[in-house]
């Protein structure tokens, strides 16, 4: 099997898939996973939280410029609201109180954090212990995030216009002839497009280097968490998304059950990655510690990968080293916030090398996320 499109794809994640629909609106494309379906890896395993106080000042621009899509998409996209109100609290216990000042110094002017009394704190979140909140801090702008739609939203934009989806075909090899780039798959398969995308996640430096780029120094981090049964009394519908400040470990309402997690950040190879019994031995025992809920049994455990760079950026953008040949990847602990704005700067760098107005307007140029900057 030989495919020929204008853009090929490398990765139908959220990401992969965002860019995939924005490109299809110049040419025709196709969008290749080695997976049997899209979302396997990352973007299926996420807390679905839009936290627009999270990361660098360029990522928060970005989530700042996703948002507008999320909060209002074309007609069509979703049957429902894809962000919905939740808020998020973070608490210190005695000897971490100077944490709270440094979230309300770093936070963004249009999203402050506003100080809130241990009192006030354990009445939000009933499941806290009085004894272990000395001070706390409410994020009023954090949202729950419908990622399962938002990423079904891209792929049957893709679909729509006329894009083509190929699960299971694992990449293998690729390389630059005659002005394209062919593509060899384990299966034998073959694609073949002037332009490729290497959006594979925790995979695009392999990626990178099967074409002969140098790396970006892409590193995955495993994050595990837990799925226990919630208690209404403890965890009400209305409670925010809680986290505690002195070891980055937070619990949050999930679809009527409690999702937990130290906030680890464990390097990995890129990998189908995988809970170990000691993380989850830890979450429970920080869950014991600092909430009245007892953990009787875990329901579900996963595990998944966030994927930075050294900076903490993503790296969108051609490579200067292969003609053609253009990065999407790095998208951390915040790929669901980010993936509607990286589609369009996506496309907007590949077709014309420039910015989208809203996103220059909030100060990102060509060159911000380019690779080289990696390689410094
Ligand atoms: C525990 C956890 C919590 C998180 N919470 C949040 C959150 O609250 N909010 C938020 O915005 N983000 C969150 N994230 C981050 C977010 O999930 C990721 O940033 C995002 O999913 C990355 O998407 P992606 O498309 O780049 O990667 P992926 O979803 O991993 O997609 C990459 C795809 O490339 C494919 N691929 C790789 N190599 C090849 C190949 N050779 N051939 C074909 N296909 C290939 C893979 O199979 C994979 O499907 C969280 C992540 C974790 C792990």
């Amino acid at each position: 099997m030989s495919t020929h499109s204008d853009y090929l794809v490398i990765g139908a994640g959220i990401s992969g898939a965002a860019a995939a629909a924005e490109l299809a609106d110049l040419g025709s494309v196709t969008l290749v996973e080695m997976e049997e379906r899209p979302g396997y890896h990352s973007s299926g395993r996420s807390a679905a939280l839009y936290t627009p106080n999270y990361g660098p000042p360029a990522v928060r621009a970005i989530i700042a410029a996703s948002a507008e899509f999320y909060r209002d998409p074309m007609p069509g996209f979703a049957d429902h609201p894809l962000l919905t109100p939740r808020q998020a609290m973070s608490f210190v216990p005695e000897g971490f109180e100077a944490k709270i000042d440094e979230a309300i110094a770093v936070a963004t002017p249009a999203t402050p954090l506003q100080e809130i009394s241990p009192d006030q704190a354990c009445k939000l979140a009933p499941l806290l212990r009085r004894e272990v909140v000395a001070r706390a801090v409410l994020d009023p702008h954090v949202m729950d995030m419908d990622a399962g739609a938002i990423h079904q939203g891209f792929l049957k934009l893709l679909k729509h216009r006329s894009g083509t989806t190929f699960t299971d075909h694992r990449i293998a090899g690729l390389e630059r002839k005659d002005g394209l780039w062919r593509a060899t798959t384990t299966s034998g398969a073959q694609f073949e497009a002037p332009i490729v995308v290497n959006a594979g996640g925790a995979w695009a430096d392999e990626i990178g280097q099967m074409a002969g780029m140098r790396a970006i120094g892409l590193q995955p981090m495993r994050r595990t968490a837990i799925i226990i049964a919630s208690d209404p009394v403890l965890a009400p519908a209305t409670m925010p998304a809680v986290d505690d400040g002195s070891t980055e470990s937070y619990v949050k309402l999930d679809a009527g059950r409690l999702m937990a997690s130290l906030g680890d950040a464990t390097p990995s190879p890129p990998c189908d990655a995988q809970p170990e019994d000691l993380d989850m031995a830890m979450i429970v025992d920080w869950l014991e510690q600092r909430t009245h809920l007892t953990v009787k049994r875990i329901e579900h455990s996963w595990a998944g990968l966030r994927s930075f760079v050294a900076d903490h950026c993503p790296v969108v953008g051609f490579d200067r080293g292969g003609d053609g040949f253009f990065w999407l990847a790095g998208q951390g602990g915040y790929g669901i916030m980010l993936a509607a704005a990286l589609g369009r700067l996506s496309r907007d760098l590949i077709a014309r090398d420039a910015v989208p107005a809203d996103l220059a307007a909030r100060g990102l140029t060509p060159g911000s996320l380019a690779p080289e900057r990696c390689r410094l």
